[in-house]
């Protein structure tokens, strides 16, 4: 499956702000955006002035690499969002939370989106009971995602965990982490997604 094979500090750079992609390194004082606070290639340059388009591109782009999704699935997640009842924009923000990478990281069993998805296609994660080697399978509410047996002495899913204490397991998340698993309650609400995107701009990009 493509996906992004750059570096991943250069994306928040781009963005301006930090997307924590890289687990414990985001934590730390070797982060590239608080050491280099200017887009790749910009050092002593002015950021061009935005247009309604770029900040609704950006926005765009934002999200995409929070959560490690290319422009098509990602246009794809927006199509069926935009199908669904409701808010467009809450709707794809829900689809994106959903994805199995996502509730992996979220629960604290990774320290990142990026090193969940390796986790999920080295058959280490289970829901309800069934091996999923999909990152983007969708989860639903009254599933249970758990470590498979094998996985649970990985120094990798352990170190995850204590460095998860620091980042908060959202309400509609349920972990047990004794038993390395955890569960669906719901889906999110908005208030519930700390994702700093402006969706709806996203889906004035898109409504063109
Ligand atoms: Fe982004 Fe993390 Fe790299 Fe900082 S260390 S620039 S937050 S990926």
């Amino acid at each position: 499956m493509a996906r992004y094979t750059g570096a991943d500090c250069r994306l928040c750079r781009r963005e301006g702000i930090k997307l924590f992609l890289k687990g414990d390194r985001c934590y730390s004082d070797k982060c590239a955006v608080e050491r280099r606070p200017y887009p790749p290639g910009m050092a002593g340059r002015k950021r061009p002035r935005d247009s309604e388009y770029r900040v609704q591109l950006r926005e765009k782009q934002k999200a995409k690499r929070v959560y490690g999704v290319l422009e098509k699935q990602f246009r794809s997640y927006y199509e069926l969002a935009n199908r669904q009842q409701g808010i467009t924009g809450e709707n794809l923000l829900r689809l994106l939370e959903s994805r199995l990478d996502n509730v992996v990281y979220r629960l604290g069993l990774a320290t990142s989106r990026d090193e969940a998805r390796q986790l999920i296609r080295h058959r280490h994660f289970r829901v309800n009971d069934r091996v999923v080697t999909i990152p983007s399978f969708r989860v639903r509410p009254g599933e249970m995602v758990a470590v498979a047996d094998k996985a649970k002495e990985l120094g990798v899913i352990k170190g995850a965990l204590i460095s998860s204490q620091r980042i908060e397991v959202p309400g509609w998340l349920e972990v047990d982490v004794e038993k390395l698993s955890g569960k669906v309650l719901s889906l999110p609400q908005r208030a519930q997604i700390d994702t700093p995107v402006r969706e709806q701009l996203i889906v004035e990009l898109y409504s063109k």
